[in-house]
């Protein structure tokens, strides 16, 4: 039992579901998702990253990033039993790295231009969602935080017309934060349930957040606290598979290990009801998905 057996998940009856991370296309990241797999995860929404030593300074090279994205799933799904989705949008920090090199206007084009691109790959069922997407998650010259603004409307707008979810890369929010967001998105027609508030590391009650979707950082403490609200919800770790920063971000094997530790304190058909809401409604709500558990061992 120390160990979070994987057969004591699985007698659950659900799916078990990170719902952001990333990964690079590597053995390292390969195996984190055996880890994940042997502990009983069936599911993780991948998010897109840069890949490279420098940040994306033109289409052709979200492009790539894209498809590198989209190659790691295909790996994933080769490899493992575990299903992956791919979530793509240029990254909101990455517009101030390309401004400094081709200037804030030609950097905005680009990643407006990325944006419209990851809408595509969502149309032909490549991707699920446009992210993520926002603003910085520290003070910026206005400048720079007017056009951070001017991108992550364009992609509400992009993601109106593909009729898709949003995940939203911010600043921690409060109730003020989740009001704003959500009146930006009323104002260009967009519901603000279409928005996922990625790396929610504070629990605010649901009447707070205005239709916004929290996933909420599966920190033990976050991870009991956000049981008892009535979702949707999502749990994540954002795991960054970054060899310089070991230890920086909760393991891929977080959220499976929160399911085991859970089952050794509460009835499994309690807790088969509440996980339900993160790990089958939130998908069918947020993404339009059914999520199946894992048959077979
Ligand atoms: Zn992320």
């Amino acid at each position: 039992m120390a160990a979070g057996g994987s057969a004591d998940v699985r007698s659950l009856g659900l799916p078990v579901v990170d719902h952001h991370a990333h990964l690079r296309p590597d053995a390292a990241s390969m195996e984190a998702v055996r880890r994940f797999e042997s502990l009983g995860g069936t599911h993780i929404f991948l998010a897109t990253q840069n890949y490279a030593e420098t940040v994306p300074l033109s289409l052709e090279d979200y492009r790539a990033q894209f498809e590198t994205t989209l190659a790691i799933v295909r790996s994933i799904e080769q490899q493992t039993t575990v299903r992956a989705f791919p979530v793509l949008a240029p990254y909101p920090i990455d517009l101030l790295g390309a401004a400094d090199q081709i200037g804030l206007a030609q950097a905005v084009e680009v990643q407006k231009a990325a944006i419209e691109l990851a809408g595509r790959y969502i149309r032909e069922h490549a991707a699920v969602a446009i992210g993520e997407v926002g603003r910085a998650h520290f003070p910026v010259p206005p400048e720079r935080e007017g056009a951070l603004t001017e991108v992550l409307e364009h992609a509400m707008q992009v993601g109106r017309e593909v009729g898709c979810p949003l995940v939203l890369h911010t600043e921690d929010l409060d109730g003020a934060g989740y009001e704003g967001l959500a009146k930006m998105a009323a104002r260009l027609s967009l519901e603000p349930s279409r928005l996922v508030k990625h790396y929610a590391r504070a629990f605010v009650p649901a009447p707070l957040r205005h239709s916004i979707v929290p996933s909420f950082l599966a920190r033990k403490d976050l991870a009991k606290e956000s049981l008892v609200d009535p979702g949707p919800w999502f749990w994540e770790t954002d795991y960054l598979a970054d060899p310089s920063r070991p230890g920086a971000v909760l393991s891929l094997e977080t959220v499976p290990r929160r399911v085991a530790g859970l089952l050794r304190l509460e009835a499994p058909a309690a807790l088969s009801e509440r996980l339900s809401i993160p790990f089958r409604e939130a998908p069918r709500k947020v993404y339009g998905i059914e999520l199946q558990p894992r048959v077979g061992p």
